[in-house]
Formats: C-alpha cells, sequence, structure tokens
C-alpha cells in the first residue's frame, strides 16, 4: 500500500461518502478507509433522510436508495410525567412527489450510498482503521498510517470524515478533547410491528410517515430531547441528553428510555411491538461556538468530527452530507487550478460553508447550548406548567374561565416570579433568534 492517491477519505458513513463520491465523479484518484466491516455497519442515527443534500449529488437517488417511508406529518410534544401538550403539522403539499424527508434504515441506506461511491470510481477499503496521519518535515499531512502490515499510504490530502469522536483529530492536534457538555449520549430501538397497525395507529397510508420530536420532562431535568419515526414496519423510538448530564444525575439513557416507553402517551404506540435493535452513539451538540478548525495543510475536516450538527432542528446526515461534498469540491478546484492543498488554499472550504445554510443555520442558534445548560426550567418547570395550564383549562368542573386563566397565571408567577418570567421569554428568544 505504498501508492499516492490523490485524496484520502477516513470514514465511510454519510460525509465521508458524500466526500468520496464527489471527488471520484470528478476523477480524481480517491481511497476510502473505512474500520468497520462494510460501510455503516458502525454507525446509528434516527433516522430521517433530508433528500435535499442527496440530491445534489445524486438527483435519482429515489430510483434505487433503500428509503422507509417519506414524512408527512411532524408532531411537537411537550411532556409532563402524564400529559403532552403538542403540535402536529400535517400536509398534502408533503405527500407531493418530489419528497422532502424519507426516514431510512442506515446500516441499509450507508451500503447503498457506499455502492454509489465505489461506481463513482473510488476505492474502498473496510476493516481498515486509520491509527495516525503521516506528516512531512514541514509538519503537513501527507497521508495515512492503517492498521495493517506496511500500512502506509500517501495522498495529497486527507478528509478526516470518521465521526464524533475523532481520535485522529484529537491525536494531531487539529481539535481538543471532547468537551462532555458538548456531546450528546442517545440511545435507540426498533420496535418492529405489521404494517396495517402501524399504519392505523397514525393514521397513514402505505408510504406515509410521522415523526414526533420529544420535549420536556422526560429527560428528568437534563438538556435533551427524544424521539419517535416510522418505518415501513418498525417504529424507532430513541432518548439522547448531554453526556455531562448524564455524569452528574448518575442516570442511564437506557434506564430514561425505559421510563420514556412507559410514559402513558407512548406506551400505546408501541403496544405488540417486537424490540429487535438497541443502539446507542454520541451526537456533537456543541453548536457553532465548538466547531474547531476544520483545515490545515493536507487535512479537512467534515460531518460529525467537526461538530456539524444542528441540534434544535435534529439535522446531522444533511450536514455532514453538505460539508463532505463542499470539502470535495474546494479539493476539485485546487486540483484543476493545479494550486496545493495548503491551509490557504483549503481555507476556500471554509468561506463555502460560511456561505451554505450549514454555518448559517449554527450560526442562528449559537447561544441555545449556553442557554439550556443553565436553564433546566425549559426541561422541567414549563412543560408542567403548560401541561397543568392546558388539564386545569379543559377540565370542566363549575370554575368560570376568568377564574381558571387567573389560577394559571398565579402558577407560573408562584413557579417563576414575573421577573424570572420575563428574563426566560429573552432567554428563549436569545437561544432561537
Ligand atoms: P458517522 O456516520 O459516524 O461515520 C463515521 C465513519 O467513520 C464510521 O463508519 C466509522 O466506522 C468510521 N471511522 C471512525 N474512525 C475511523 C478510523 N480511525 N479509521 C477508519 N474509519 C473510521 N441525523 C439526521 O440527519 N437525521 C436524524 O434523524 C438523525 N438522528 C440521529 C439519531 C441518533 C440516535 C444519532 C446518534 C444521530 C442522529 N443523527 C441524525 C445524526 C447523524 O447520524 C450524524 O450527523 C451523521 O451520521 C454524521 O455522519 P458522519 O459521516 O460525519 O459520521
Amino acid at each position: 500500500m505504498s501508492e499516492k492517491f490523490d485524496a484520502i477519505v477516513v470514514g465511510a458513513g454519510p460525509s465521508g461518502n458524500a466526500a468520496a463520491f464527489t471527488l471520484a465523479k470528478a476523477g480524481l484518484n480517491v481511497l476510502q478507509l473505512e474500520r468497520g466491516e462494510s460501510a455503516g455497519s458502525k454507525n446509528v442515527q434516527g433516522a430521517i433522510l433530508y433528500a435535499d443534500a442527496l440530491e445534489r449529488m445524486i438527483p435519482d437517488f429515489r430510483d434505487s436508495a433503500p428509503l422507509e417511508r417519506h414524512i408527512i406529518e411532524q408532531r411537537m410534544w411537550v411532556m409532563d410525567d402524564d400529559s403532552f401538550i403538542g403540535t402536529h403539522y400535517r400536509s398534502e403539499g408533503f405527500n407531493k412527489e418530489p419528497y422532502n424527508r424519507y426516514t431510512i434504515i442506515r446500516a441499509q441506506f450507508d451500503k447503498w450510498f457506499s455502492g454509489k461511491v465505489q461506481e463513482a470510481g473510488a476505492l474502498l477499503v473496510c476493516e481498515t482503521t486509520v491509527t495516525s496521519l503521516l506528516r512531512d518535515d514541514k509538519n503537513r499531512v501527507v497521508g495515512v498510517q492503517v492498521d495493517r502490515e506496511g500500512g502506509t499510504i500517501y495522498a495529497d490530502v486527507v478528509i478526516l470524515a470518521d465521526g464524533v469522536n475523532s481520535l485522529l483529530a484529537k491525536k494531531a492536534d487539529f481539535h481538543p478533547e471532547l468537551e462532555p457538555k458538548n456531546v450528546a449520549l442517545a440511545v435507540k430501538e426498533i420496535h418492529f410491528m405489521p404494517q396495517e397497525v402501524l399504519q392505523e395507529r397514525f393514521n397513514i397510508g402505505e408510504e406515509e410517515g410521522v415523526v414526533i420530536e420529544l420535549f420536556g420532562k422526560i429527560t428528568n431535568g437534563m438538556m435533551g430531547t427524544g424521539f419517535l419515526y416510522t418505518n415501513k414496519e418498525s417504529i424507532a423510538i430513541g432518548v439522547g441528553c448531554m453526556l455531562s448530564d448524564f455524569k452528574d444525575q448518575q442516570t442511564t439513557p437506557y434506564a430514561l428510555l425505559e421510563q420514556l416507553k412507559e410514559h402513558p402517551s407512548i406506551k400505546p404506540l408501541l403496544a405488540g411491538g417486537e424490540m429487535k435493535e438497541y443502539t446507542a452513539h454520541l451526537i456533537p451538540e456543541g453548536g457553532y461556538k465548538a466547531i474547531p478548525k476544520i483545515y490545515g495543510d493536507g487535512w479537512m475536516i467534515v460531518g460529525d468530527s467537526g461538530m456539524f450538527v444542528n441540534a434544535v432542528h435534529r439535522e446531522g446526515s444533511n450536514l455532514a452530507m453538505t460539508t463532505g461534498r463542499l470539502a470535495a469540491e474546494t479539493v476539485i478546484e485546487m486540483k484543476t487550478a493545479g494550486k496545493d492543498m495548503t491551509s490557504a488554499n483549503l481555507a476556500e472550504y471554509r468561506k463555502k460553508l460560511d456561505e451554505s445554510f450549514v454555518i448559517k443555520d449554527l450560526k442562528k442558534y449559537q447561544e441555545m447550548p449556553e442557554i439550556f445548560h443553565h436553564n433546566r426550567q425549559f426541561f422541567t418547570t414549563y412543560p408542567e406548567l403548560v401541561n397543568r395550564s392546558a388539564h386545569n383549562m379543559l377540565h370542566v368542573d363549575g370554575v368560570d374561565k376568568k377564574t381558571k386563566e387567573r389560577e394559571i397565571f398565579s402558577s407560573f408567577k408562584q413557579k417563576r416570579s414575573l421577573f424570572g418570567l420575563m428574563g426566560d421569554a429573552y432567554k428563549l428568544w436569545r437561544a432561537f433568534r
């Protein structure tokens, strides 16, 4: 393995596949290295696929990609211990081709995407872990070392698409140790049930799907959220909280998921299902302020390894694909112009990202992680208050509605004070503006 490649891509998740596909499609000599036995074998996702990011690379992906259901309805539930208050948005607009969002099974999807990467001409080698980056005497990255005999491989540029806990980036000092406050630990189960049961339960047709985002007391005051997605004949349910919170509270994610499944609004949705899959994975949720340096002499970082996840909208795979594609397009531009892969030239990648939705969206929510870390009332007090208020208003007991309104207002004031309520409204505005 002493051949020199135009580019080496480390990892065969969505970011690595997007980078390798784009580079190979442009005729570059690309080696992709994956430690799993096949692409996707180590990967975990909810999983919602956002069509746009993939469509920009493979416009006809719908003809062959393994897609479960297209999403026609989005629910958002703010939960307390035994109730939820929520919004549902369902639209026939989402039921018209080309569909915009799909549920997928990541293991199947990654394999399909990897097939496209190889068809485009990239060489994929699995069961191979990159253990370190090679540098020349000027400290430029010139290749990788892998865990195989004689495993020294050279390339003009190395793209790190190795996921959230990038040991390579850490070892190379590209970014510091991942801080527990910047990463969520999520667990997910898949419950199988007959297609007809699932469709009746969620009021959907054969290929239609529903997403439920869950928020509130289900995370026991920790900063986090839950989700429930409908696949063809299964339901994916999961919950995730910041790692620092799990450490502080001494709770396990598994216990949290068990509690969520027992919630009276969730339990009937899973009833009769057979749990066949359980997975746990980290999600980088530090946001804009936690993005490390993502390029240098001979190297670039894409996807989860660069903290590219929009936790507010639960978008990760599309940011991964977009960063992978834009990194590859930068490399192609430099190659075409006969320029070296220096830090100064690869800075074009950051410029492209700044102009894209990736950085714009992360920047928009840059205050959110800090605000939610320090204001747990948004996960406990408010979900309880709004649920109790709804209960009070809808419970007909001879008390007039004006009195009920006063009771509700005074319950808010009692828990948070007028000043506290105003402060919280301001904090929410800052988090989401
Ligand atoms: P990964 O998918 O993690 O891929 C990294 C790859 O690199 C892996 O295959 C790994 O084996 C390989 N690798 C690592 N180190 C090495 C090495 N040294 N040598 C060789 N190979 C290596 N996003 C969405 O868009 N929608 C969702 O619904 C959604 N739900 C989620 C639910 C959960 C529970 C979780 C955990 C995440 C979810 N995400 C979702 C986020 C999404 O999964 C990630 O953002 C996305 O997978 C990132 O892609 P990636 O290619 O950067 O990293």
